[in-house]
């Protein structure tokens, strides 16, 4: 492996201002999703061989989190996937959640892999991982999995590029309405999740709204509300240790046994997390039963879009949302 120089960044503000410096310096956070790409050295046109690695875990205060009834849930950007799986607080008030912490690689990965680099962890499209393959999301000119191996593509909004949202725990904090804190040479902002990841058709090479010098310190979940029922189904190709083919989070406002309001979120399907907004106005102001569930699964679908090798995926998510609509608690 080349060698990188690396610094410890004292602050947020001191990550900030040494992005800000130096155009070949990138954050470190647990680095499982980063080493591998700087050892297998992936460059393009528009993929930099990054120079300097900038530590974040070394800024104090950037790992952990805190519950009130009041404010909800606030994480620190650099807190370990496994700290969160198992807090009491998010076992109790968030079930969900938890489950979708717990959901990736395997206990040692997300004791070092913290939950701001699975947000923003590069997606797994083999040819982008292929140091041989010049693509259009390095820089390049083709996207080798349309005329390739696909089977684990886009089925739905790909266009460019078909990599498909690698990340399990964003869609659930999706359908709890997460916002992300950010930091940048001009202070702090905070988005709703729903604005950070950006798909093929606004930059091919990016997959969130964060410029080079910005960072994720902080994800806001809102206070758990009554009458709120959730769902967390993942399905992957082998039992423990894998990516999802497909997974879905619900969270579904019930009242008088109808559905007043739901967020449906999915990833594994398409190059952002991708809302099932077709299912959630299928099901608004009704009663979920099997039939209404697979009337909004097969409904969503239908926009579905499979490449050559993929189109079991379709019936993968059909499977999932209604599990997800129907399982609920
Ligand atoms: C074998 C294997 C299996 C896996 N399986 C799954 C799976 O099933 N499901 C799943 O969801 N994930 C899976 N992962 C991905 C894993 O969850 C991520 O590697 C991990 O969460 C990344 O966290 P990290 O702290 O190590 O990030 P790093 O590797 O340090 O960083 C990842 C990326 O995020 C950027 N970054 C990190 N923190 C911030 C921040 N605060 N602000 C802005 N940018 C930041 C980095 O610059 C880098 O580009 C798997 C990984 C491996 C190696
Ligand atoms: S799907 Fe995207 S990342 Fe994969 S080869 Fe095509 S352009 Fe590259």
């Amino acid at each position: 492996m080349r060698s990188v120089k690396y610094y410890a960044a004292t602050s947020w503000g001191d990550a900030v201002a040494t992005l800000a410096k130096y155009p070949l310096a990138k954050p470190l956070a647990g680095g499982s999703d980063l080493l591998g790409w700087i050892k297998d050295d992936l460059v393009g046109p528009k993929e930099p061989r990054w120079e300097i690695l900038v530590d974040l875990r070394t800024i104090e205060g950037a790992s952990g989190y805190r519950y009130s009834q009041g404010d909800g849930l606030r994480i620190g950007a650099l807190t370990p996937l496994s700290t969160l799986e198992t807090a009491k607080e998010i076992v109790e008030n968030y079930p969900m959640l938890a489950k979708a912490f717990a959901a990736p690689a395997s206990p040692n990965i997300r004791n070092v892999g913290t939950l701001g680099g699975n947000i923003n962890q590069r997606p797994r499209c083999w040819y982008l991982r292929g140091p041989e393959f010049s693509c259009y999301k390095k820089g390049g000119d083709f996207c080798f999995a349309v005329t390739g191996m696909n089977q684990y593509h886009a089925i739905l909004d790909g266009e460019l590029c078909y990599i498909v949202h690698p990340s399990d725990t964003a869609p659930a904090l999706l359908a709890f309405d997460a916002k992300a804190k950010i930091v940048g040479p001009r202070g702090e902002k905070t988005v709703p999740l729903s604005e950070y990841f950006i798909g093929p058709r606004v930059d091919v090479t990016r997959e969130t709204i964060l410029a080079h010098d910005e960072l994720m310190t902080e994800i806001q979940v809102p206070a758990p509300q009554p009458g709120v029922k959730t769902a967390y189904f993942k399905a992957t190709n082998r039992e423990t240790y894998d990516f999802a083919i497909v997974n879905v989070a619900s969270w579904l406002k019930i009242k008088d046994n109808l559905v007043e309001d739901s967020r449906i979120y999915l990833s594994g399907v398409a190059p952002t997390p991708y809302r099932a907004t077709i299912v959630e106005q299928t099901i608004k102001g009704k009663r979920i039963d099997e039939a209404l569930a697979r009337q909004a699964a097969d409904q969503q679908m239908v926009r579905a879009r499979p490449m050559s090798d993929n189109a079991y995926k379709v019936d993968i998510a059909k499977a999932l949302i209604r599990r997800a609509l129907l399982e609920a608690n």
